[in-house]
């Protein structure tokens, strides 16, 4: 007889078996990167094999890529030893805006500039990371972190122009076709009660909220016209109160505290919505505050009649534009102007089957110059002297090197700056110390064919109890040079998300709870619960996970979303606009500090794409007031 896990394939040869716990066992000499140093410039050599997005396993905080920096934020000091190499400009950090800073520098300041970025990953573009799986000699990509443009034609201008200037045009290609494509075979949005929480594993295809099919759901009739309320929202739950005593109360409670006191809804429905925020916030409905679940359109607030605070969808109007490997295909648009040899083609239309060629990412004679699994420990004015060069140790390897800089770009994150950098203020670093990262985890599935999902009506479908609480056939849209899956007897790419979290603790410390529960949990840990979950949910339409699993890919994000706490009511300061009017630590952590100027998404407290363009261009600009 068949173990448990034999059933559910645990021990099936997919990619994922060149890795162990998230270590690399399979990486050897041929793609770790070889230099051969002498007194002049660091000449790099990447074997020509070196591909890491076709790695599967970890990925996103892969093994090797955090150790360097937990021991530098820890204390541990490294003795470099002097390259020879000195930059124009060092960016550290090569995620969209350390990626973006670089390219609005050659644009604006010096188009000669010698730039090298540095980054601790060994693929660049930060949380816009591309997974590719190949099967049968197809190439199927997937977003393993930043997934989309949120509306982009309401980008901030100096974002807007970027992405223009790389070669997108946003109303050239969308989803829509697939998506109706996926309508049209009947797969469409449903929800999956687990047998651990609801007492059954049962799936309703038809809705994310209440839908029809509800009415068989493992729900006692009082949760199911709750739901059903609540889904219909028609209600005003604060009726007779004036406008400021409204405001009050969904400034003072949570999501899940105001559904409870003020809509009256029982234990069942307030595990149902606990997980809806998760993908957008990456926080439950206990922490949640309720004016934002309001501000967000989530059900509860019929009638509320508030003054808009600023933040609503008139400031984001439009569609969303997504590429099929998400906005790393902005950070490979962006590699792809900074160095040119690394890609053929001019285009949006060409890059997502573009194989880049990651060996002359870091040539010498490249005026830019990207470096990875280098990780920055130590950065310091020559002499103390706010004026004078800056030294930039990075470890890469067993070995510290040093190079030297005009100017610095600091596109990491805020926390780790005031541990490397002597050079920063004292109230700057107190300031520093306040940003907070969500953690999230990304995992995409490649399955031989999605039968099972369009016989039973899914193409995405909320798990409100169960741990993985989406899972959805990855946003696709067919550009020039590549197909979306057109047929259920096709592979295509799930996406499956998250959020290690503790609820019932302040968000911010929920957010280091999960961060370091993810980072002890094993990739096969992670693995066991895809399969599980997976069979379960779709074994009703013939899925079995032994058979048709191709490749699994976890991308964990332990520093994922942007966030800050704000010291006086030691709450997350959730959403940046509405701060205008109150202290904004994070203006007061990206202050330029000498030669040192600060970018990425903690400088605005916001995990968007535009955010960390829109800093980079603030730091840039910040580098021409200094010079
Ligand atoms: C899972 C996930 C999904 C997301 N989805 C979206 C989305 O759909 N749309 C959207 O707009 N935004 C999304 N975001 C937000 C995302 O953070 C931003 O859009 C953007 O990609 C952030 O870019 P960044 O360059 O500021 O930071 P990052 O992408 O984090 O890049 C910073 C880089 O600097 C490196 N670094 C840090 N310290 C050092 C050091 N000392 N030495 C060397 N390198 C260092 C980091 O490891 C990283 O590679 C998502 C984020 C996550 C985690």
């Amino acid at each position: 007889m068949k173990s448990r896990d034999e059933r559910l394939g645990m021990d099936r040869q997919i990619s994922r078996r060149d890795f162990l716990n998230g270590v690399g066992v399979a990486i050897g000499a041929s793609l770790v990167p070889a230099c051969a140093r002498d007194a002049g410039p660091t000449e790099e050599t990447i074997a020509p094999n070196y591909y890491p997005p076709s790695e599967t396993g970890m990925r996103g905080a892969h093994a090797g890529s955090f150790e360097t920096a937990h021991a530098a934020v820890q204390g541990k000091h490294w003795k470099g030893g002097k390259t020879g190499e000195h930059y124009d400009l060092v960016v550290v950090g090569a995620g969209i805006s350390g990626l973006a800073a670089a390219y609005i520098y050659r644009r604006d300041v010096n188009p000669n500039a010698r730039i090298l970025l540095l980054d601790n990953h060994d693929d660049f573009g930060g949380h816009a990371k591309r997974n590719e799986f190949d099967m049968d000699g197809q190439l199927y990509v997937a977003y393993g972190g930043t997934m989309l443009m949120d509306a982009p034609k309401g980008y901030p201008a100096v974002a807007y122009d970027v992405i223009r200037e790389i070669g997108i045009d946003v109303d050239r290609y969308s989803e829509a076709p697939h998506r109706e494509f996926l309508r049209s075979v009947g797969a469409g949005p449903a929800t999956f009660f687990d047998k651990e929480t609801f007492g059954e594993d049962f799936l309703v295809a038809g809705g994310l909220w209440y839908s029809d099919g509800m009415s068989e759901a493992p729900l006692s009739p009082q949760a199911r016209e709750e739901l059903e309320r609540l889904t219909a929202d028609e209600e005003d739950y604060l009726a007779g109160m004036t406008a400021a005593e409204r405001h009050a109360i969904v400034e003072s409670h949570s999501w899940r505290d105001y559904l409870e006191k003020y809509a009256g809804m029982g234990d069942e429905v307030l595990t149902f919505v606990q997980k809806w925020p998760h993908g957008v916030w990456a926080i439950g409905a206990d922490a949640l505050p309720a004016w934002m679940a309001w501000q967000e359109g989530y059900p509860g607030f019929a009638g509320m009649d508030l003054d808009d605070t600023g933040t609503g969808d008139e400031e984001h109007p439009g569609r969303n534009f997504y590429f099929p490997d998400g906005n790393a295909s902005i950070a490979r648009l962006l590699v792809r102007k900074l160095v040119p040899s690394v890609a053929p083609g001019n285009s949006m239309a060409d890059i997502v089957s573009a194989r880049f060629d990651y060996s002359s990412l870091d040539e010498a004679q490249n005026q830019t110059r990207i470096r990875l699994n280098s990780t920055v420990v130590d950065l310091r004015h020559r002499d103390g002297q706010l004026d004078r060069d800056v030294d930039v140790t990075y470890v890469k390897g067993d070995e510290a090197r040093i190079v030297t800089a005009g100017k610095v770009v600091w596109a990491g994150y805020h926390a780790m700056l005031p541990h490397i950098c002597p050079d920063v203020p004292k109230q700057q670093a107190l300031a520093q110390s306040s940003s907070v990262r969500a953690p999230l985890v990304y995992i995409n599935v490649l399955i031989r064919n999605w039968q099972s999902m369009a016989k039973l009506g899914v193409q995405r479908a909320y798990c409100p109890g169960s741990h993985f609480h989406t899972v959805m056939i990855s946003h696709q849209a067919s550009l020039d040079d590549y197909e979306p899956s057109l047929s259920p007897d096709d592979p295509v790419v799930l996406h499956m998300q998250y959020i290690p979290l503790e609820p019932g603790l302040p968000a911010a410390e929920q957010f280091r709870a999960g961060r370091r529960a993810l980072l002890e949990t094993s990739f096969e840990t992670i693995e066991r619960r895809v399969r599980e979950q997976l069979g379960r949910m779709l074994g009703p339409g013939g899925f079995d996970p032994d058979r048709d699993i191709a490749g699994i890919t976890v991308n964990r994000w332990p520093h994922g979303y942007a966030y800050s706490v704000d010291a006086d009511s030691g709450d997350v300061a959730w959403w940046p606009e509405v701060w205008q009017h109150k202290r904004r630590p994070w203006v007061d952590a990206r202050q330029t500090i000498g030669n040192i100027v600060i970018a990425g998404t903690d400088a605005s407290s916001n995990a968007m794409t535009e955010s960390a363009i829109e800093e980079a261009h603030r730091a840039v600009q910040e580098i021409l007031w200094i010079s």
